[in-house]
C-alpha cells in the first residue's frame, strides 16, 4: 500500500472522523478507519486533512490510529442474487451478517453484497465473435421465478466476445472474454460494480406517459404517477404513510421493487424485516420478495449508512432498469434520511441553513429524484424507475424544509390528512391538497385503457368535491335545510364518492386492490348517478326519492362485493341504476 495514502486519526466526532496525512486521496474514496478497520468514506478534503463519514459505530477508536485509502469509491455489487436480499445502507447482507455474527454484528466485517458460492445457470444470448459495447445484453440467468436477469457488458468495456458458454457459474467466475481493438482482454462475469453516488448512464430520457398502476383508486384515478415518475407522500405520524408504501410495494405494476426503509423507532424496521419476507403477492400467490430488494436502516445503525442507503437503492434500481425492467423505488421515510444528512453536517461543523439542515439539502433531494425516469437504456431497450418517497414532517407541518424542497422536485404530491385519518378515512390522501402533474401526458394511456373521457370526468368530480367544501361550510352555519335539493344532492354525491370510491380498505381481501377496469367502471357508475340525479331534480324529483333508490346500497357496497376478476355485477348495477332513473323520470315526465 502506498505510504502517502495512510493517514492518522486526529478527531472522532460520532460518525465523523477527521484524519491528517491524507494527501493524494480523492473525494468519496472509501477508507478503512482505525485498528478496527471500520468502513468510511471521504466526504471533505482540506489540504491533507480529510473528513470521513464512517459507516459503523465509532466508539473505541481514537486519535493516532491509522486510516487507509482503498482508492475506490463507495460501490455496490450488481448481479444475480440482489432480488430477495435484505441489505443495510452500504449493501451488507443483513440476514447473513446477523446469522454469521449474531444480532450485534461485529465491526469492520466486510461481507460481499453478492453471494460468492451460489452457482447460477447462465444462458448466452449472443455468439462468439459478436461485437459488444457497454450495456449490451450478452445472456441471462433465471434469478427468481419472476425475474429473468439480463447479464450486461459493464461500463468501459467494448470489443469482440469470445469463449462465451452456457453453464453454471458463481458471480465472480468468467463467463466470457471481451477483446478490445487494441487486443486488451477483459473477463466478463455475472457481476459488475458501480459507484453509488453516480447515476448509471443511459441513452435518452423519454416522456413518462404510462400510468404506474397501483390498484389504489384515489391514486390511479385522481393523482396518478407514471412509469418513470416521481411522487411523495407527506403525512403526520399515524396518518398511514407506511400502509400506503406497503400497499404500493405489494400492488404496484412494476417488475422490480426496491424498498428503502429508514425507521424512526427501533422496532419499526424490525417489523418490515420480519413482515416483508412473509408477504404474498396476491396475483401470483408467491412471496413478494421474489421481485423485491429490501434496504433497511434500523435506528440503531449509524446515520451514515442511512445517508448512503437511498443511493444504494437508486443504483440497484438503475441496474434493473438497464436490463429493460420497470422498477419502483419506495423510500420510507426520506425525512429520516434528511435528518441523517443534518446530523452529519452538524458533526462536520458546516454552516446550517433552514432548521439546521445543510444548505445542500435541496440539491441532494433533487439528485435523488432525478434518478427516476422513463429511459431508453444503452442496449436500446426501454426501462423505467419510479420513485415514491414518504415524508414525515414534524408535527405534520408541510411548511418544513424537507416537504417544501421535495415538492419542488416531484410531480405527484399525495398529501395525507390528519382529519381524514382521524375519521378513519383511509387512504387519508387529501383530494383537496394533493396533485399530479402527469394528467396531460397520460390522456392517451387512459384512452387505450377504455376511458377516453377520463380527464373530463375526473375534472367534473374534482369540481364537485371542491364545491362540497363550500356547501359544507354553509351547512355548518345554517343547517342543511337552507340548501335547495340540487345543492344537497352535491353533498350526497360527494359523500357517496368518498365512501364508495375514495376510501379503500388495505386489509379487505377484495377492496385492497382495484384493477383499472374496476376503477373506471365504479367511477362511471357514480358519475351516472350524479348526472342523471341532477337531471331528475331539475325535472322535479325530490332528494328523498333519490335517496330511496335501492340501487344506492349496491353502489356503496360494490367495492367490497365485486371481485376484480369478474366485473359483470357492475354491469348489472349500472343497468339497475339506469332503470331506477327511467322509472323516476317517468313520474315527472
Ligand atoms: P404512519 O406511517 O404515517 O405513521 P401507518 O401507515 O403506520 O402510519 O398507519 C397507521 C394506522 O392507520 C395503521 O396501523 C392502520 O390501522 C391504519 N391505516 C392506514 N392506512 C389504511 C388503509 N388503507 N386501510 C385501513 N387502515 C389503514
Amino acid at each position: 500500500m502506498d505510504e502517502t495514502k495512510t493517514g492518522r486519526i486526529v478527531k472522532v466526532a460520532g460518525p465523523v472522523v477527521v484524519a491528517e496525512g491524507m494527501s493524494g486521496v480523492r473525494m468519496y474514496d472509501v477508507v478503512r478507519v482505525g485498528n478496527l478497520n471500520l468502513i468510511g468514506e471521504i466526504v471533505e478534503l482540506r489540504g491533507d486533512r480529510a473528513s470521513i463519514q464512517v459507516y459503523e459505530e465509532t466508539t473505541g477508536i481514537g486519535p493516532g490510529e491509522p486510516v487507509t485509502d482503498t482508492e475506490a469509491p463507495l460501490s455496490v455489487e450488481l448481479g444475480p442474487g440482489l432480488i430477495e436480499s435484505i441489505y443495510d445502507g452500504i449493501q451488507r447482507p443483513l440476514n447473513l451478517l446477523v446469522k454469521a455474527e449474531g444480532d450485534f454484528m461485529s465491526r469492520g466485517s466486510s461481507m460481499p453484497g453478492l453471494n460468492r458460492e451460489k452457482k447460477w445457470h447462465f444462458k448466452p444470448t449472443i455468439n462468439d465473435g459478436t461485437m459488444v459495447s457497454p450495456g449490451d445484453i450478452i445472456g441471462q440467468v433465471q434469478e427468481t421465478t419472476q425475474i429473468v436477469h439480463k447479464i450486461m457488458v459493464p461500463s468501459g468495456v467494448s470489443g469482440t466476445v469470445h469463449k462465451i458458454a452456457e453453464g453454471d457459474y458463481t458471480v465472480d467466475e468468467t463467463i466470457a472474454v471481451c477483446a478490445a481493438e487494441d487486443g486488451i482482454e477483459t473477463q466478463l462475469k455475472l457481476m459488475q460494480e458501480w459507484p453509488v453516488r453516480s447515476a448509471r448512464r443511459i441513452k435518452n430520457r423519454l416522456t413518462p406517459n404510462k400510468v404506474l398502476v397501483t390498484g389504489q383508486r384515489v391514486i390511479d384515478s385522481f393523482f396518478p404517477v407514471t412509469k418513470g415518475g416521481t411522487a411523495c407522500v407527506p403525512g403526520p405520524f399515524g396518518s398511514g404513510k407506511t400502509v400506503v408504501q406497503h400497499q404500493l410495494a405489494k400492488w404496484v405494476d412494476a417488475d422490480v421493487v426496491v424498498y428503502v426503509g429508514c425507521g424512526e423507532r427501533g422496532n419499526e424496521m424490525t417489523d418490515v424485516l420480519t413482515e416483508f419476507p412473509r408477504l404474498i403477492d396476491p396475483r401470483t400467490g408467491r412471496v413478494l420478495m421474489e421481485r423485491t430488494v429490501l434496504i433497511a436502516n434500523t435506528s440503531n445503525m449509524p446515520v451514515s449508512a442511512r445517508e448512503a442507503s437511498i443511493y444504494t437503492g437508486a443504483t440497484i434500481a438503475e441496474y434493473y432498469r438497464d436490463q429493460g425492467f420497470h422498477v419502483a423505488v419506495m423510500a420510507d421515510s426520506t425525512s429520516r434520511w434528511a435528518e441523517a444528512l443534518r446530523e452529519l453536517s452538524g458533526r462536520m461543523e458546516e454552516m446550517p441553513a433552514e432548521e439546521g439542515f445543510p444548505a445542500y439539502l435541496p440539491t441532494r433531494i433533487a439528485e435523488f429524484y432525478e434518478r427516476a425516469g422513463n429511459m431508453q437504456v444503452l442496449s436500446g431497450n426501454t426501462g423505467s424507475i419510479s420513485i415514491i418517497g414518504a415524508i414525515s414532517p414534524p408535527g405534520g407541518d408541510f411548511s418544513e424544509p424537507v416537504t417544501q424542497h421535495t415538492k419542488r422536485f416531484v410531480r405527484c404530491f399525495w398529501a395525507l390528512d390528519r382529519g381524514l385519518a382521524n375519521a378513519r378515512h383511509y387512504p387519508a390522501i387529501s383530494w383537496l391538497e394533493s396533485y399530479s402533474e402527469y394528467l396531460v401526458d397520460i390522456g392517451g394511456w387512459w384512452a387505450e385503457n377504455g376511458s377516453p373521457d377520463w380527464e373530463n370526468d375526473r375534472r367534473e368530480i374534482m369540481e364537485l368535491l371542491q364545491k362540497e367544501v363550500r356547501l359544507q361550510q354553509v351547512v355548518k352555519l345554517v343547517g342543511p335545510d337552507a340548501l335547495p335539493d340540487s345543492q344537497r344532492f352535491v353533498i350526497d354525491v360527494c359523500t357517496l364518492f368518498r365512501n364508495a370510491f375514495l376510501q379503500q380498505n388495505a386489509f379487505d381481501k377484495v377492496d385492497m386492490f382495484s384493477t383499472i377496469g374496476k376503477q373506471t367502471r365504479m367511477f362511471h357508475i357514480i358519475l351516472t348517478y350524479w348526472r342523471r340525479g341532477t337531471e331528475a331534480i331539475k325535472r322535479g324529483a325530490t332528494l328523498v326519492k333519490l335517496r330511496k333508490m335501492k340501487v344506492y346500497g349496491d353502489i356503496t357496497r360494490m367495492k367490497f362485493t365485486v371481485p376484480n376478476e369478474d366485473l359483470s355485477e357492475l354491469d348489472r348495477i349500472e343497468a339497475r341504476l339506469e332503470r331506477s332513473f327511467d322509472q323516476l323520470e317517468s313520474i315527472y315526465a
